[in-house]
């Protein structure tokens, strides 16, 4: 193997939350290297959709992705909830918030091509090239992938996974919700432009998200139903959708090609440690029935973008005060986002009944319905 070469900040995973860090550290004129092992448009298998806030797409903008153009994009103006076999339901609104759209509805792959696109000669990203090891040398770190190694003066881990983070005296814990997300695209007989729906359902939420051409479903089901409905043949997956969603869109025709993702909740406490940095799923893993995972690992990647291009010569101390100015948004949104999660999925006597309650408050209290409307925007409360 050669001899190490030295580059700025080394980025371990060039997904949404790697890449944006490289395009926003280019920004500041600080060079980067994000090391991806998967190779080259390998994201475009992924069928997850995303939903991106308002703030979310503002930030993207600044970093030169214009997510409205995005192939197969589409905005929610409006959000639906209802509970199945509860009374309540309550249709929330983006304009009761000031914007125009609670934010936009993107594909991962479509996500992470536009990312991926290098729009300056500070930042590269070498494909098929795993990290298999890091080494915390003092002064710098040392990556090594199959191919090479490269010392940096600071390697910010974004594998999704983090895989590499036990040895340098990261803790991680981790839940399992015990469900699995079905994902997938959806045809209806009526669709509703920009009109998104969250049904709780007796194992968790069950999204329908607005696409350019459809829905994109995301339901929570035990591990054992998501994965026969994946591989089910497509009548017997529209008659369960149709009676776990109901007629709201009229008949269910398709759900086209699937995929299961198990859910956790996951948390990486710190998230720096001397010049290696944590962001992103390795950082923290969200439920995404708020749809809250990628929202917040951007925040992040803001915050440690705009550390390091405040104090380049000081990457420790950087590091370590973005670590601390994190803290509170990380700890309020993985709150929310877990007691969401398991309010409406654990099923203790009268929990309906509770949950019909909160959804006619949701409907007749216009100050409670800002609040949630704007945690789901993360647009500035006021
Ligand atoms: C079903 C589902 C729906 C979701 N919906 C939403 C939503 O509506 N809104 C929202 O905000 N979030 C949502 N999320 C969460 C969102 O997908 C994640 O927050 C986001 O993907 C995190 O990005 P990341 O870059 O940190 O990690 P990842 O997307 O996991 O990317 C990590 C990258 O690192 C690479 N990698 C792994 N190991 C290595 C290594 N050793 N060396 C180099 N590279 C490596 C991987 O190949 C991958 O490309 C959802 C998640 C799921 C599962």
């Amino acid at each position: 193997m050669p001899a190490p070469h030295s580059t700025g900040i080394a980025i371990v995973g060039g997904g949404p939350a790697g890449l944006a860090l490289a395009r926003l550290l280019a920004r500041a004129g600080v060079r980067s290297v994000v090391f991806e092992a998967r190779p080259a448009g390998a994201s475009s298998a992924d069928r997850r959709s995303i939903a991106l806030s308002w703030r979310s797409h503002l930030s993207l903008t600044r970093l030169g992705v214009d997510v409205p153009s995005l192939p197969g994009v589409a905005p929610i103006r409006a959000i639906h909830v209802s509970h199945a076999g509860q009374p309540g339901r309550t249709m929330l609104e983006a304009r009761e918030t000031g914007v125009e759209a609670f934010g936009f509805v993107v594909g991962y792959g479509a996500l992470v091509a536009a990312l991926a696109e290098a729009d300056s000669s500070d930042w590269c990203v070498t494909h098929d090239a795993p990290a298999t090891a890091i080494r915390d040398e003092g002064s710098q770190v040392c990556v090594t992938t199959p191919h090479e190694s490269v010392t940096a003066e600071a390697v910010v881990i974004a594998d999704g996974a983090g895989a590499l983070l036990a040895e340098f005296g990261f803790e991680t814990t981790t839940r399992e919700y015990g469900v699995h997300a079905l994902v997938g695209t959806v045809q209806v007989d009526r669709p509703v432009a920009g009109l998104a729906f969250e049904r709780f359902t007796r194992h968790g939420p069950l999204a329908m998200l607005p696409s350019a051409d459809g829905y994109s479903l995301v339901w929570s089901l035990p591990q054992m139903d998501a994965a026969l409905l994946r591989d089910a043949p497509q009548i017997e997956v529209c008659e369960k959708l149709q009676t776990a969603f109901g007629w709201r869109l009229g008949r269910v025709r398709e759900v086209g090609a699937r995929a299961t993702y198990p859910l956790v909740l996951k948390r990486t406490r710190p998230t720096v440690r001397g010049r290696i940095a944590v962001v992103g799923n390795a950082a923290q893993t969200l439920h995404p029935v708020a749809g809250q995972g990628l929202n917040l690992a951007l925040r992040d990647v803001w915050s440690l973008g705009a550390a390091v291009a405040e104090q380049p010569d000081a990457l420790p101390e950087a590091l370590a005060r973005h670590d601390r100015d994190r803290q509170s948004d990380r700890s309020r949104t993985i709150g929310f986002t877990d007691t969401l999660a398991r309010a409406f999925t654990a099923d203790p006597p009268g929990a309906g009944l509770l949950r019909g309650a909160l959804l006619s408050g949701l409907d007749l209290s216009p100050p409670m319905r800002r609040v949630f409307a704007r945690l789901l925007s993360t647009t500035p409360m006021s």
